[in-house]
C-alpha cells in the first residue's frame, strides 16, 4: 500500500491498495475521503498522508458497506469526532451494525471465523448520503451515481471528468484473479456497468480496485463480459438440478476456482445464489424442493 495520495486531477487525489480511497480537495484546506480501506491500519495511512498534504478530513463518504470500503472509518472517526460519515441507504446501517454483513451471508448468527475484519469493519457512526444527483458533501461539489447490484445499493462519485465507480466496474486484473465478481443483484450490476456508458466526458476512472484508466468503454465491456460469463457458468451448472452449495461447487471448478475459507465459500455462494435469481425470472431456471433440499435446474 502507498503512503502518498497519488493526483489524478487538480484537487483529486487517491491513495492506491487493497481498495483505492479517494480525497476530493474542497479548496479550503479540507478533502472529502471516498471510501477508507480495510482496516485501521489503512485509516491511519490516510491521516498520514492527507497530513502530509497539509488537509483535514471534513467528510467520509463510503460508497457501501463492505467491510474493506469502509474499515478505515474508526481511527479517523476517534481522530475527527465532528467528521460525518455518509453511505447510501442500506448500506449505512451496516456501517453502524456490521453483525449483519457476516449475518446474512451466513443467514443465522455467524461463527465467530466469519466475524473477521474481511467481513465486517469496527462500528461506524453513518447517516444516509444524499440522493444520486448533484450534491455538495463536506464543501465538494460531486455527482452521485446509483450503481446498485455489486452491493444492495452503492453510489459511484463524478466530478467533472473524473470518476470513482467503487465497485460497479473493477480493474481487468481483478476480473483475472476473481472472476466470480461479488454481487447482491446481477442483473442491477449489469445493469449499473451498462449504464455508465451513457456518461459523457469522461476523461479518468477508477474503480474500487484496480488501475486508473483513461478508457471507460474498454472497462465496462470487460465487466460485463466477465459478469455475463459467471451468469452462464451458473445455468450451465444447473443442467442437472441441484442445490444452490452444489451449484457453487461446480461453477468453481469449471472456473478451477479453489476456495479456501468458510468466509470465500459463503461470498461466492452468495454471487452464485445471485445470478440464479437473474436466472429464475428470466425463466431459464426453475427453483424447486425435492427431498428436504432446495434445488435449482434449467427449464
Ligand atoms: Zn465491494
Amino acid at each position: 500500500m502507498a503512503n502518498e495520495f497519488i493526483a489524478l486531477e487538480s484537487g483529486i487525489h487517491y491513495l492506491p491498495g487493497g481498495v483505492n480511497c479517494l480525497a476530493l480537495e474542497d479548496g479550503n484546506g479540507g478533502a472529502v475521503l471516498v471510501d477508507t480501506g480495510l482496516d485501521s491500519d489503512h485509516g491511519k495511512k490516510l491521516l498520514k498522508a492527507l497530513e502530509k498534504k497539509g488537509l483535514t478530513p471534513r467528510a467520509i463518504l463510503n460508497t457501501h458497506s463492505h467491510a474493506d470500503h469502509y474499515g478505515g472509518n474508526a481511527v479517523i472517526e476517534a481522530k475527527y469526532p465532528e467528521i460525518k460519515v455518509f453511505a447510501p441507504p442500506l448500506e449505512e446501517a451496516v456501517l453502524r451494525y456490521p453483525i449483519l454483513e457476516p449475518m446474512y451471508l451466513y443467514g443465522a448468527r455467524p461463527p465467530q471465523e466469519l466475524q473477521n475484519k474481511f467481513l465486517m469493519g469496527r462500528a461506524s457512526n453513518a447517516r444516509i448520503a444524499p440522493e444520486p444527483g448533484l450534491c455538495k458533501l463536506g464543501g465538494v461539489t460531486m455527482e452521485l451515481l446509483e450503481v446498485a447490484g455489486h452491493a444492495s445499493l452503492m453510489y459511484a462519485v463524478r466530478v467533472g471528468g473524473f470518476l470513482y465507480a467503487a465497485d460497479a466496474l473493477f480493474g481487468p486484473e481483478t476480473l483475472k484473479r476473481h472472476p466470480l465478481s461479488f454481487c447482491m443483484d446481477s442483473r442491477l450490476q449489469k445493469e449499473s456497468a451498462a449504464g455508465l456508458l451513457e456518461l459523457e466526458g469522461i476523461n479518468t476512472v477508477l474503480c474500487g480496485h484496480g488501475e486508473p484508466s483513461s478508457d471507460l468503454q474498454t472497462l465496462v465491456a470487460q465487466n460485463l463480459e466477465s459478469f455475463e460469463h459467471t451468469t452462464r457458468a451458473v445455468k450451465a451448472a444447473c443442467q442437472e438440478s441441484a442445490s444452490v452449495d452444489l451449484i457453487l461447487k461446480r461453477v468453481c471448478d469449471s472456473f478451477q476456482l479453489e476456495l479456501k475459507n468458510a468466509g470465500s465459500v459463503l461470498l461466492n455462494r452468495s454471487v452464485v445464489s445471485a445470478h440464479l435469481v437473474e436466472l429464475l425470472e428470466r425463466e431459464e431456471v426453475s427453483m424447486r424442493v425435492r427431498d428436504n433440499l432446495l434445488e435449482f435446474g434449467v427449464v
